[in-house]
C-alpha cells in the first residue's frame, strides 16, 4: 500500500490546520479523534481514551451506536429530505413516539438546540398575545441568572454571562432575569406581561448547578396560578442524563412546553423539537415557522431509533444506578483542590478552588476527556452505555490526578 499525503498529517499538523484556517471561537484540548465506539474514542495515533463529556450531552447512546447507525444508512438508502413542502413518512411516526413518551399533544421539530429555544420564545409570545391578550409588542419571558440556552443574537440576549454578549448587541428585548432557584424571586417578577418562565432544571453549562429542592414544583404552582407557560430546556438535562428521562421528573411536574435537542439523535445528526400542548404550539399556522431541514425523514429516522436505544436498552436506569455509583466514589476524593462533588444521574461536576483546565489536560493525559466548564469545575458526563469497571478506571484516574 503506498503511504498517502493524508496518512502523513498526525497530530501536529491538523492542529496547526485547524488553527490557521478555522475560527478560533472554541479552546479544545489537543486530542485529534479520529473515531469512536461507545464511551470509548481514538486519537490519530491509536491512543484511546474515556469520553467524559459524550459531546455536551449529545452522545448519550454511545459513540456510533450500531442501530442507530443502521437506521441512519437504511433511511439515507431511501430519501433523506423533502422539505416541509410535502410530506414524509417518518415525520407522523416521529410525532407519535414522542407523543406517547412525553404525553405531551404536540411537536415542532428543528436542528439545532439553539433554534428549538428560539421557537419555544415564539410559541410563548404567540401564545402571550392570541390567548393570554397581552398587549402588542408586550410580551415577558423570565429567565434565570447563569442560563444556557445557545448562541443566536436573541438568546444571548438573556444571557447574564457577558462574554456570551460582549459585541454582539443590539439585543432582543423582552426578558427578565430572576436568579436561579428562586422562587420568590419568580413571583415578584411576574407582571399581566409574562407569557412565560424558560428554565434549565438543571444548570449544565453553569456548572451542574442544582436548584433547591422543591423550586421546579413551586415555579410550576406560580406559573399555573399566574397564567405563566413553564417551558424547560431538557436540551442538555433531558433524555436520561440525570437518571429520568427527563430532568423535570424529579419534582413530579409537568411543563408547559419541553425543549429537547442533542441527544435526540444520538451524535448522528442535529435535531432538536419544542413539544407542547395544542393550545401552545397551536398559534403557528402554516408560514408562521418553518425550517428547510427539520423534520427531514432522515433526522426522524434517526431520532426514532435514538429513542428507542434509550429506551430498550434502559440507559435512564443506567444513568441513575452508575451516576449515584460513580458520584459516591467521587465523594470520596480527598484533595485541597477538590472544593465540591455534586450531580444528578451520570451528570457530575466537581468544583474546584482552582482553575479546573490543567487537570482536564492532566487527565487526558491519563486517558480520560473531559473539559473545564467556567473557570474551575470539571463535569463529568460520559455516554450513559458506561460500565461499571470503566467508572472503576476512571475514578483512579481521577483521583491520581487530583489528590
Ligand atoms: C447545548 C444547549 C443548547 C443549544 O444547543 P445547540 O444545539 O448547541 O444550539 C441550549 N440549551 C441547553 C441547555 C444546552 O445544553
Amino acid at each position: 500500500m503506498p503511504i498517502t499525503e493524508e496518512q502523513l498529517i498526525g497530530t501536529k499538523e491538523l492542529i496547526a490546520l485547524e488553527e490557521a484556517y478555522g475560527a478560533h471561537n472554541y479552546h479544545p484540548l489537543d486530542v485529534v479523534i479520529e473515531r469512536a465506539a461507545g464511551a470509548w474514542v481514538y486519537d490519530v495515533e491509536g491512543k484511546r481514551y474515556l469520553d467524559c463529556l459524550a459531546a455536551y450531552s449529545a452522545v448519550n447512546q454511545g459513540h456510533c451506536h450500531p442501530r442507530i447507525l443502521e437506521a441512519l444508512v437504511e433511511q439515507a438508502k431511501k430519501v433523506t429530505l423533502t422539505s416541509r413542502a410535502f410530506r414524509n413518512a417518518q415525520l407522523p411516526l416521529l410525532y407519535k413516539e414522542l407523543h406517547d413518551l412525553t404525553g405531551m399533544e404536540m411537536t415542532l421539530p428543528m436542528n439545532s438546540g439553539a433554534e428549538a429555544v428560539e421557537t419555544a420564545v415564539k410559541a410563548a409570545r404567540k401564545w402571550g398575545y392570541t390567548k393570554k391578550g397581552i398587549a402588542a409588542g408586550k410580551a415577558e419571558i423570565i429567565v434565570c441568572a447563569g442560563n444556557f440556552h445557545g448562541r443566536t443574537v436573541t438568546v444571548v440576549s438573556f444571557s447574564s454571562d457577558e462574554q456570551y454578549r460582549e459585541g454582539f448587541g443590539p439585543f432582543t428585548p423582552g426578558f427578565r432575569i430572576i436568579p436561579f432557584g428562586d422562587a420568590k424571586a419568580l413571583r415578584v417578577a411576574i407582571t399581566p406581561n409574562t407569557c412565560a418562565f424558560l428554565v434549565e432544571p438543571i444548570q449544565g453549562e453553569a456548572g451542574i448547578v442544582i436548584p433547591p429542592d422543591g423550586f421546579l414544583r413551586e415555579a410550576a404552582a406560580i406559573c399555573r396560578e399566574q397564567r405563566v407557560l413553564l417551558m424547560v430546556d431538557e436540551i442538555q438535562s433531558g433524555l436520561g442524563r440525570t437518571g429520568k428521562l427527563f430532568a423535570y421528573m424529579h419534582e413530579g411536574i409537568r411543563p408547559d412546553v419541553l425543549i429537547v435537542g442533542k441527544a435526540l439523535a444520538g451524535g448522528y445528526y442535529p435535531v432538536s423539537a419544542v413539544l407542547a400542548s395544542k393550545e401552545i404550539l397551536g398559534v403557528f399556522g402554516p408560514g408562521d415557522h418553518g425550517s428547510t431541514f427539520g423534520g427531514n425523514p432522515l433526522a426522524c429516522a434517526v431520532a426514532r431509533m435514538s429513542l428507542r436505544v434509550l429506551i430498550e436498552e434502559k440507559l435512564v436506569e443506567r444513568s441513575a444506578e452508575l451516576g449515584a455509583y460513580f458520584l459516591e466514589k467521587l465523594r470520596t476524593l480527598r484533595s485541597p483542590v477538590v472544593k465540591e462533588v455534586r450531580g444528578r444521574g451520570l451528570w457530575i461536576g466537581i468544583e474546584l478552588t482552582t482553575e479546573a483546565r490543567k487537570y482536564c489536560e492532566a487527565l487526558k493525559d491519563e486517558g480520560i476527556l473531559c473539559k473545564e466548564t467556567h473557570s474551575h469545575i470539571i463535569r463529568i458526563a460520559p455516554p450513559l452505555v458506561i460500565q461499571r469497571e470503566e467508572i472503576d478506571w476512571a475514578f483512579e484516574r481521577i483521583r491520581k490526578v487530583l489528590e
